[in-house]
């Protein structure tokens, strides 16, 4: 019999909980040809989420759980659902519902054809606010034109990955996370599937904008180079641009004197290019940065227990 491991991230999902047991409950009922195993991660719950969980694993020993030693964030509890699920197939989930578990019978047939990424793309990105929506489409245009990956629109985390597939991502063990980037570097037979989004049964997300802006600079700097290539075109150009204005300036000095004269068009190069070089010199720091995080070799998240 084929093992099948829902993996399902949570932080304080207390209000969500009971509602998440009673569709996996269905849902397993409902595909009794495999061997099933819900892979709870606490993600360093603040709520009574673990207790909540550890009580599932008591009642039905199929739900498992890995309970972090602090918040990590979702990519890290991702990466400990990979590394500690035991299914031929996983399928991650969030625990709010938002990822309908109704999909999942479809998810395994196409597995069972022989895809061994099947991922979830929503048709409708649920209630959302429209600076979000506009916000979240030009960041996915701009990562793709940068990353020279095909990232994938309106495709998150829900999706059903092969051992293979598992297997691959837990070689990949950078402590600056994009998981999201990482389904598609790694390769292998993909399939979509179309499905509405729904809001949260429960709770309220845990995604501010300040996360949410910190997530797509890591989803850029972490698969590509352009903005440093950037910085050094407009490098290129500013200093052509200097040059010509410099012979300009040289000239009309040698030929015809020069009074003092030019505070303004001083004044405007000095600033642009003050500007220019705050922001390169940020951008090589947020490389930089990242290259500091990445050479000490932390693990990406602590485990208190894991039980199973
Ligand atoms: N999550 C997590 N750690 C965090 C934040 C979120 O494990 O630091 C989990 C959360 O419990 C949920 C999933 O990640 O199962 C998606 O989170 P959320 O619903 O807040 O995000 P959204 O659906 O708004 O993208
Ligand atoms: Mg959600």
């Amino acid at each position: 019999m084929k093992r099948v491991t829902l993996l399902i991230p949570c932080y304080n999902e207390e209000a969500s909980l009971p509602k998440l047991k009673e569709a996996l409950l269905s849902l397993m009922s409902s595909l009794p040809s495999y061997e099933w195993e819900v892979l709870m991660v606490n993600d360093g719950s603040r709520d009574h989420t673990l207790e909540m969980i550890a009580s599932l694993h008591e009642e039905d020993q199929r739900f498992c759980y890995v309970n972090l030693s602090r918040n990590f964030g979702k990519e890290a509890a991702l990466l400990a659902g990979f590394d500690y699920a035991r299914g031929d197939a996983v399928i991650v989930m969030d625990a709010d519902l938002q990822d309908p578990p109704e999909v999942v019978p479809e998810m395994l047939k196409y597995w069972e054809e022989g895809y061994e990424d099947v991922y979830g793309k929503r048709k409708d990105r649920g209630k959302e606010s429209w600076l979000r929506r506009r916000l979240t489409l030009s960041y996915y245009w701009l990562l793709e034109k940068s990353s020279h990956i095909e990232v994938l629109r309106n495709v998150g985390d829900f999706r059903l990955l092969d051992r293979k597939c598992i297997e691959e991502l837990k070689r990949l063990r950078e402590s600056e996370r994009y998981t999201k980037g990482m389904y598609c570097w790694i390769g292998f037979k993909k399939k979509e599937l179309l499905f509405d989004r729904g809001n949260r049964v429960a709770g309220k997300s845990a995604w501010s904008f300040r996360k949410l802006f910190g997530l797509a600079v890591d989803g850029i700097t972490s698969f590509s180079i352009a903005p440093l290539r950037l910085t050094t075109l407009i490098g290129i150009i500013v200093s052509l641009l200097g040059f010509i204005f410099m012979c300009k300036v040289l000239i009309k000095a040698i030929f015809w004197g020069d009074p003092v004269q030019g505070y303004s068009s001083l004044m405007v190069v000095i600033l642009f290019l003050g500007g220019i070089q705050l922001i390169s010199l940020g951008i090589i720091g947020e490389y930089l940065g990242k290259t500091y995080m990445e050479v000490k070799k932390r693990p990406v998240y602590i485990v208190d227990t894991y039980v199973c």
